[in-house]
Parts: structure tokens; C-alpha cells; sequence
């Protein structure tokens, strides 16, 4: 193990293949498991000493649960306040929406610097790659990833290269990647197309001047772990039900992590379910949950106004599946039409302005509640992972 290892990453984190088990030393640049090329997961210590009331005095956001995350303690973090966001309670929606005996809370993530939950994985991926040494950062995006990497490799001093799926990715983002520096790239195609350049490139040259920050990569999902940790320190239980908008389907996965680990170390004692929306143009992980399927099948044009989950081969699908499975979860596909809804009802019953991926919750708890799926005394939390002014042009088209 060469010195950066060992103090870049606490002792004992190792990483271990979702798909065959094997277990593998803590290293920034392994992704797939060399042996199945299976997807991998950071595995934490099994030991930690902290609790939810020695931390209390902290400020809020992804560094105050810097024990449960695997970078060594005196890492100095690539940081902008990031996390610590606002859990909003629904009430005037509930009313107009009639859904009674449920109480629900946003996670309003359009809050992070950059306006979205992505600043919580790069907050950590970006620290790594600062301290790795690398030239730069690259990513595949659908816009949001590419907004955030851009302005964490700006305050890391290294660069940026982003790859876009060409039309397909909303003003505001594209805005935020170029007013930050990064070298965008577009690409004829879609998104899955946009990761499949970036993965290739990275894993078939040698070079490591540019470390990948997609999500499938674990070390930056560790950041969004981190929702989960927010959530049960602010709400002071576990909900019963966490619903979260799935596009490449990194989040759903990490939020279970966060989850699942504080379960483990006996912090929680009970689990929430996993609930995914994808939107019905870009459903591939609902409609084979639908119909019984344990994998999805994949879709090569995947459409809808959503363009943060207009994604049709989600990359960590696999992990997904198994959130949803443990938790006893569901995947639930919504219209574009509910999406707009949506958006409007949280914008004018509370105030409360999301882009159209992070609608999809609102709807999917819509129809939760109407198939039962949600009962009565029950507490749920929607995941609004992007701010509104990320899509402004969606909101005038559609006169919302
Ligand atoms: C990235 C993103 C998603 C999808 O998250 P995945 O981890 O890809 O499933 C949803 N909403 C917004 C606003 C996003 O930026
Ligand atoms: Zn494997």
C-alpha cells in the first residue's frame, strides 16, 4: 500500500463487488470488480464512535458526519457547505391534494451550492481527486453533474471536461458548467451514450490525468449517503417510506447505504422503503418491476421532460434493484403531465420551486397513496434533488 492510501481512506475500508462478493483494498481508481466487472461498493469499518448527539453542536451538511464517511479524519475537504439542506413539511399540499393521515417532508437538495444533491458526491469525489493529484475531473451529464463537478474542480484549482448529450440538457445547467470553466463536449446521442465515451475512455487508456466522477463510481456516492444521515438527524426517526426520482439510479442506491449503515452501527432501528420514480418515457427499472422482471430491460431512446432521469440505461441499476428489494420498496413510473402538475402544486401551495426530475416524487406520492402503497400514519420524505431555476425554459413552455 503506497502512503497516499493509507491516509487518504480510514483503515479498513475496503470495497466489495455487488454482484460476486469479492472484497478489494480501498483504491480511488477501481470501479469494476476486475474479477465479473460487477458494480463496487464502498465497505465502511465495522466499528464507529460517534452518535447523532456527539455531533449535535456541528454545523449541518455532508462534512458533519465526517466519521461515517470513508476519507481519513484530517483530510481537508474540497468544501462549500454543501448538504445541511431544508426539510420542508407539506401541509398546504396534502390539503389541496386530500391525502390525509400522511405526514411529508421535501428534502429540498435544491439547495446545495450549485442547486442540486450532486454537490454532496462531488464534495467528496473532487477531495479525492485533488489529493490523488490529477489534472482534472471528467463526467457524462445530464446536466446537473456536469454543474457541480465544474465548480468543485474550480475551487480544487484542476480541471473539468464534461460530456453532454447534444439538446438534451436544461439552460441553466449547461450555464453553470461554462460560467465555472469546464470543457464541455457534446455529444450526438443520449446520455447513456455520453457515460459509455467517458467509461471507455478512463478505463481503456492508462492515463490517469482525468479521474471519472459518474456515479459509478463508489467513492463519490459515499457523499450522498449523507441525505440519509440529514434525514433521520433532523427528523429524529426514520421515516417510513424515502421517495426518490431514479435516473441512473446512484442516489436511490446510496440514500440506502446511508441508511442501511446507520442500522449497522445501531444509531436507527428500524429501515425506511425505498420508493424510485422514473418517468414513464425513461422507466426501464419500473416497468420491468412491474412486471416481475428482475432486470430491466433497457431503453435506447429514452424520452421525457425530465432531462435529469431521461436516462435508459442506468448504470447502477443493480443496486437499485436491491434497495428496493430489501427495503421492501417499489419503482412507480409517472406521466409527463403528472410531472408538471406537480411542479406547479409544490410552486404554489408552498413555495417550494423544483425542476421537473424532483416533481416526479410529489406524483409518485400521489399515486402511492391512491394504490395503497403508502398507508395512513405514515411519514415520508421526497427527495427534491434540483432547484427550478435549473429548467427555467420547461416552466415558460408549459405556461406553469
Ligand atoms: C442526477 C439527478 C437525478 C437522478 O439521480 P440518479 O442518481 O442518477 O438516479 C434526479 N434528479 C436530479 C435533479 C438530478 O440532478
Ligand atoms: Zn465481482
Amino acid at each position: 500500500m503506497n502512503k497516499h492510501k493509507s491516509r487518504l481512506f480510514k483503515e479498513n475500508v475496503l470495497l466489495r463487488c455487488i454482484n460476486c462478493g469479492s472484497i478489494y483494498e480501498a483504491d480511488p481508481w477501481l470501479f469494476i470488480c476486475p474479477r465479473c466487472r460487477g458494480l463496487l461498493e464502498v465497505e465502511m469499518p465495522s466499528n464507529i464512535e460517534v452518535d447523532f448527539r456527539s455531533i449535535a453542536n456541528r454545523r449541518m451538511g455532508v462534512w458533519k458526519y465526517k466519521e461515517l464517511l470513508p476519507l481519513g479524519n484530517d483530510i481537508k475537504p474540497i468544501t462549500m457547505g454543501e448538504g445541511g439542506t431544508p426539510l420542508i413539511k407539506l401541509s398546504r399540499v396534502m390539503e389541496a391534494l386530500n391525502i390525509n393521515g400522511i405526514e411529508a417532508y421535501v428534502k429540498f437538495e435544491g439547495a446545495n451550492p450549485t442547486g442540486s444533491f450532486k454537490d454532496r458526491g462531488m464534495t467528496v469525489g473532487v477531495t479525492i481527486a485533488k489529493y490523488i493529484g490529477v489534472k482534472g475531473v471528467i463526467v457524462a451529464s445530464t446536466g446537473n453533474t456536469a454543474a457541480s463537478a465544474a465548480a468543485y474542480a474550480a475551487r480544487a484549482g484542476i480541471k473539468c471536461i464534461v460530456v453532454l448529450p447534444k439538446g438534451g440538457v436544461a439552460k441553466g445547467k449547461i450555464a453553470q458548467a461554462l460560467l465555472h470553466g469546464a470543457e464541455v463536449m457534446e455529444l450526438d446521442g443520449t446520455f447513456d451514450d455520453a457515460l459509455e465515451e467517458v467509461f471507455m475512455n478512463v478505463t481503456s487508456s492508462n492515463s490517469r490525468d482525468l479521474y471519472p466522477l459518474n456515479s459509478y463510481n463508489p467513492w463519490r456516492l459515499e457523499g450522498q449517503k449523507t441525505i440519509a444521515f440529514e434525514v433521520v438527524d433532523e427528523l429524529g426517526i426514520v421515516p417510513d417510506a424515502v421517495i426518490v426520482p431514479v435516473g441512473n439510479a446512484g442516489n436511490i442506491s446510496a440514500i440506502w447505504k446511508g441508511f442501511k449503515e446507520l442500522y449497522r452501527y445501531g444509531l436507527i432501528r428500524e429501515l425506511p422503503r425505498m420508493i424510485g420514480i422514473q418517468a414513464e418515457g425513461a422507466a426501464p427499472l419500473a416497468s420491468a418491476w412491474s412486471r416481475g422482471l428482475d432486470t430491466p430491460q433497457f431503453i435506447e431512446k429514452p424520452m421525457t421532460i425530465a432531462s435529469a432521469i431521461r436516462i435508459g440505461r442506468p448504470v447502477n441499476w443493480m443496486k437499485a434493484v436491491r434497495a428496493v428489494r430489501e427495503s421492501k420498496g417499489t419503482f412507480i413510473s409517472v406521466t409527463d403531465e403528472e410531472i408538471l402538475e406537480s411542479i406547479k402544486i409544490l410552486a404554489r401551495f408552498e413555495g417550494i420551486g423544483v425542476e421537473p426530475a424532483s416533481a416526479t416524487t410529489l406524483a409518485g406520492l400521489i399515486k402511492a397513496y391512491n394504490n395503497g402503497i403508502i398507508e395512513r400514519n405514515s411519514t415520508v420524505v421526497l427527495i427534491a434533488t434540483g432547484h427550478a431555476l435549473k429548467d427555467p425554459d420547461t416552466i415558460i413552455r408549459y405556461s406553469l
